[in-house]
C-alpha cells in the first residue's frame, strides 16, 4: 500500500521560490569585480533569475544542455545557478585556476553550449574561445559601461543588457527530480579530470543534510559568507542552503585576502563562513597583525584539506569562533562528515574535546561510511585500525559523466555499491572518522588538486630525465606541494633550474614543483610501478625541513 502524500519532485527552483516567498526581504550582498559593494534581496534575485531563464531560452539553451560559468562568488553567479538548473539545463562551474588547456578539455568534454564569465577571466576566455567549439554564446557578467572596448571574442554578449531585454515572468518547469542539475569536474583522480553530475534530487537532499544543526547549522538568523568558491563543488552547497533556510548571503567576489574578508565579515555581520585552511591563514594573519576581533562571527567550516590543530585553537581560544571541521569530496556533493560534538562529549576536558574536533567528524544523515582492509573486509571502529574509506548515499556518485573510468563502485556481500574515496582513515566507537593517509596519487595544494602524473609526464619528456616521480610533500602554508624526484639519464647534464623552467607554459604556474631531488634510483614494485609510498615516507617532510 502506498502512502497518500503529495508527489512533488525535489527541484532546485523550489529553493528560490521558497526564498522569494518567505524571505523575500533577506539581503544578498556581493563585492563585485567592478570594485563596489552590491546589495539585493531574494525577491529581486528571484526576478532576475527568471529573466536569465528567459535569456537562456532565447539563446536556444535546451533542457539537459550544459551552461558553463567562470566566475567568482557573487549574485550574478547565483542567478545563473538557479536559472540554468531551474530551467532544466545543467549548470557547469569551470575552475578558473586550471591551465587554459585543461579548461579547454573540460569545456569540450562537457560540451558546454554557453559560457558566462566575470571580467577577471576575460584573458583566459580569450585564450581558449576559438578552441571551445561547442560554445555558441559567450556572455560577460557585467553592464554595458564595463564591457571591454575591444575583445577577441566575436559577438561577446553583455549580461545586464541580455537580461534587461527579458521579461521577469517565467514559470519554472516541473520535471523528474532525477534530472541532471549541475556538473563539476574533479582532478582528484588519476587520468583526465572527470565530471560529477548532480541531480536535482541529490542536491536537495544534500541541502537538507548540510543545513542540519550538527552539520553546517544554517538558519534564517545567520549571515553566511562562503569563501569557498562557487566553482568548488557549488560552494559546498551553501548557495542552496541559504535559500532553503532564508539566511542572509554575503559574497566576497575576488577579494579573498585577509583584509577584504575581515572588512566584509564586520560590515555585514557575518555569523557563519566556510573555506579551505589556506584562506583562513591569511585572515588570521591579518587579524593578528592588527589586533582585531570578530564581533559577529560564531562558526566557521574548515574542510577540503585537514584543518591544522593550531588554526583550530587560534579560532576557538583566541577569537571565540567555533571551528566545524568537515570532510567531503566532489563525488559527494560534497559534504560527508562534520566534527560536531555529541552530548556526552561536551563534559570532556578541553583537550579531549579538541582532539575530537580535530578529527574529520561523523557522518551527516544520508551518508554511510565504512573502512575496509586490503581484502575488502570491513574493519573495526576502534579509532586505531585504519583502512580505505568507502561511502554510499543518495548524494554520492554512482558513475562519472560519460562513464569515464568505468564503474567506480565496489559491491559488498549484500550487493550494495560503495564508492572508494581514496582516503585512508580510522573510525572511533562514536563514529568519528579521522583521515590518516591517502591512497590516491594526487596532491592537494591550498584546496586545489595538482595532478602528479601530469607533472611526471612533463619531466619525463625532458631529454635529460630517465625517471621522475612526483609526490605530495608537506608544506606549512599550502598543506601540500609537489616535490619532484628525478633519476637523470646516464651522462646527461640537467639542473634543477633547467627542469623547473621546462614546466613553463606547459602547466598552470602554481603547479610547478617546489623543488627537485636528484636520486640514483627510484624504488620499484614487483610490477615495475614506482613505489611512491616509500618516496613519501622518505621525502614527505623534505620541504618542511628545508625552510
Ligand atoms: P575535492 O573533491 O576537491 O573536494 O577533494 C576531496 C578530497 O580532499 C578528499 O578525498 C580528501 O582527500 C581531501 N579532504 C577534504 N576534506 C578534508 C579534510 N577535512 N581533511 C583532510 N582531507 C580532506
Amino acid at each position: 500500500m502506498n502512502g497518500l502524500m503529495m508527489q512533488q519532485p525535489l527541484l532546485i527552483s523550489s529553493l528560490l521560490v521558497h526564498a522569494e516567498r518567505h524571505h523575500g526581504e533577506q539581503e544578498v550582498v556581493s563585492r563585485r569585480v567592478e570594485g563596489d559593494i552590491h546589495r539585493t534581496t531574494y525577491r529581486e534575485l528571484a526576478a532576475r533569475s527568471r529573466r536569465v531563464a528567459n535569456a537562456l531560452a532565447r539563446l536556444g539553451v535546451k533542457s539537459g544542455e550544459r551552461v558553463a560559468t567562470l566566475a567568482w562568488n557573487g549574485y550574478r553567479h547565483l542567478e545563473i545557478y538557479y536559472a540554468a538548473s531551474g530551467s532544466g539545463a545543467v549548470l557547469h562551474t569551470l575552475n578558473p585556476r586550471l591551465h587554459a588547456d585543461q579548461v579547454t578539455y573540460i569545456a569540450g568534454h562537457a560540451e558546454d553550449v554557453a559560457l558566462f564569465f566575470d571580467l577577471t577571466f576575460l584573458p583566459l576566455v580569450e585564450a581558449v574561445a576559438s578552441r571551445l567549439t561547442t560554445v555558441r554564446n559567450f556572455v560577460a557578467l557585467t553592464d554595458r559601461a564595463h564591457m571591454p572596448a575591444a575583445s577577441k571574442i566575436a559577438n561577446l554578449l553583455c549580461y545586464e543588457e541580455l537580461i534587461e531585454a527579458e521579461n521577469d515572468r517565467f514559470t519554472w518547469p516541473s520535471f523528474d527530480e532525477n534530472q541532471a542539475s549541475s556538473l563539476c569536474y574533479t582532478s582528484g583522480t588519476t587520468g583526465n579530470p572527470k565530471g560529477v553530475l548532480y541531480s536535482h534530487r541529490s542536491t536537495l537532499l544534500h541541502t537538507f543534510g548540510i543545513a542540519l544543526p550538527d552539520s553546517l547549522d544554517c538558519s534564517a538568523r545567520d549571515t553566511i559568507l562562503p569563501v569557498v568558491p562557487m566553482f568548488h563543488v557549488n560552494a559546498w552547497g551553501l548557495p542552496y542552503a541559504a535559500c532553503m533556510t532564508g539566511s542572509k548571503l554575503v559574497f566576497p567576489g575576488p577579494g579573498l585576502d585577509g583584509k577584504s574578508l575581515f572588512d566584509l565579515f564586520e560590515s555585514e555581520g557575518v555569523t557563519l563562513s566556510a573555506g579551505v585552511p589556506t584562506v583562513w591563514q591569511g585572515l588570521l594573519a591579518y587579524v593578528d597583525a592588527h589586533g582585531l576581533k570578530f564581533s559577529t562571527m560564531r562558526r566557521t567550516v574548515i574542510g577540503g584539506s585537514a584543518c591544522p590543530p593550531a588554526m583550530m585553537k587560534a579560532f576557538q581560544e583566541r577569537f571565540d569562533v567555533q571551528v566545524l571541521h568537515a570532510w567531503g569530496m566532489t563525488e559527494m556533493s560534497p559534504v560527508g562528515t562534520v566534527a560536531a560534538l555529541k552530548r556526552k562529549q561536551i563534559g570532556a576536558s578541553a583537550e579531549a574535546r579538541f582532539a575530537i574536533q580535530a578529527k574529520q567528524g561523523r557522518t551527516v544523515y544520508g551518508v554511510d561510511m565504512k573502512i575496509v582492509g586490503a581484502d575488502g573486509k570491513e574493519l573495526p571502529w576502534n579509532g586505531e585500525t585504519s583502512g580505505e574509506l568507502m561511502v554510499r548515499g543518495p548524494w554520492v556518485i554512482s558513475h562519472y559523466f560519460k562513464n569515464e573510468g568505468g564503474d567506480p563502485l565496489v559491491e559488498d556481500a549484500e550487493g550494495h555499491g560503495w564508492f572508494p574515496t581514496g582516503d585512508v582513515a580510522t573510525i572511533d566507537a562514536d563514529g568519528f572518522m579521522q583521515i590518516t593517509d591517502r591512497s590516491k596519487d594526487v596532491i592537494k595544494s591550498g584546496g586545489e588538486w595538482i595532478g602528479s602524473i601530469d607533472l611526471e609526464n612533463i619531466a619525463m619528456a625532458h631529454p635529460g630525465v630517465a625517471m621522475a616521480a612526483c609526490i605530495a610533500a608537506e608544506h606549512r602554508k599550502w598543506d601540500e606541494r609537489p616535490l619532484l624526484i628525478v633519476v637523470k639519464r646516464p651522462g646527461a647534464e640537467v639542473t634543477r633550474e633547467e627542469l623547473l623552467g621546462f614546466y613553463e607554459g606547459r602547466i598552470a604556474k602554481w603547479w610547478t614543483p617546489d623543488d627537485i631531488v636528484f636520486v640514483e634510483s627510484i624504488p620499484l614494485g614487483a610490477t615495475g610501478k614506482m613505489l611512491k609510498n616509500r618516496l613519501r615516507d622518505q621525502y614527505g617532510k623534505y620541504l618542511l625541513e628545508k625552510t
